[in-house]
């Protein structure tokens, strides 16, 4: 009984901490967070959890076809877009027409039964950088980078 309610407790905090960062985290950004609270949990149990959550339609999880996944906490009707430059996961509102032909896909002998949609592009922190506008504020940055000028 103890070990339940310790593994209940342990998702429940998983999920609280996922659901606050809207940053849609990697399961080690999510670690992170989790170990203030929970100093002994290791990451195999956090992402276990995550996977659990996942299952039970309580987080999604977002392929960007990056090593690791990215993890929502928001189950609203949303979309995502890829920063193609620094990978940064956004969340994409509204309803988007794609226009998306079913009958299409007879061909490939499937019976979809959904499917996940990625759109990827450059944020605007990346296209700042790109036109070479400087317009990163260094101020809570230590520079231990030696940039090239
Ligand atoms: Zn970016
Ligand atoms: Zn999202």
């Amino acid at each position: 009984m103890a070990e339940e309610r310790r593994k209940t407790r342990q998702r429940d905090i998983i999920l609280t901490v996922l659901k606050d960062m809207k940053t849609h985290p990697t399961v080690d950004e999510i670690y992170d967070r989790v170990k203030k609270q929970l100093p002994h949990i290791s990451l195999a149990t956090v992402y276990r959890n995550l996977e659990k959550l996942a299952e039970n339609g309580m987080a999604r999880v977002v392929n960007s076809g990056a090593r690791q996944m990215h993890y929502d906490g928001d189950m609203s009707n949303h979309y995502h877009i890829k920063c193609i430059k620094c990978g940064k996961v956004a969340d994409v509102w509204g309803e988007i027409n794609l226009n998306l032909e079913q009958d299409g896909l007879d061909f490939t002998g499937f019976k979809v039964t959904s499917y996940s949609i990625l759109f990827e592009g450059i944020c605007r922190d990346c296209s700042l950088t790109v036109s070479g506008s400087r317009s990163k504020k260094n101020k809570n940055e230590k520079n231990t980078v030696t940039s090239i000028q």
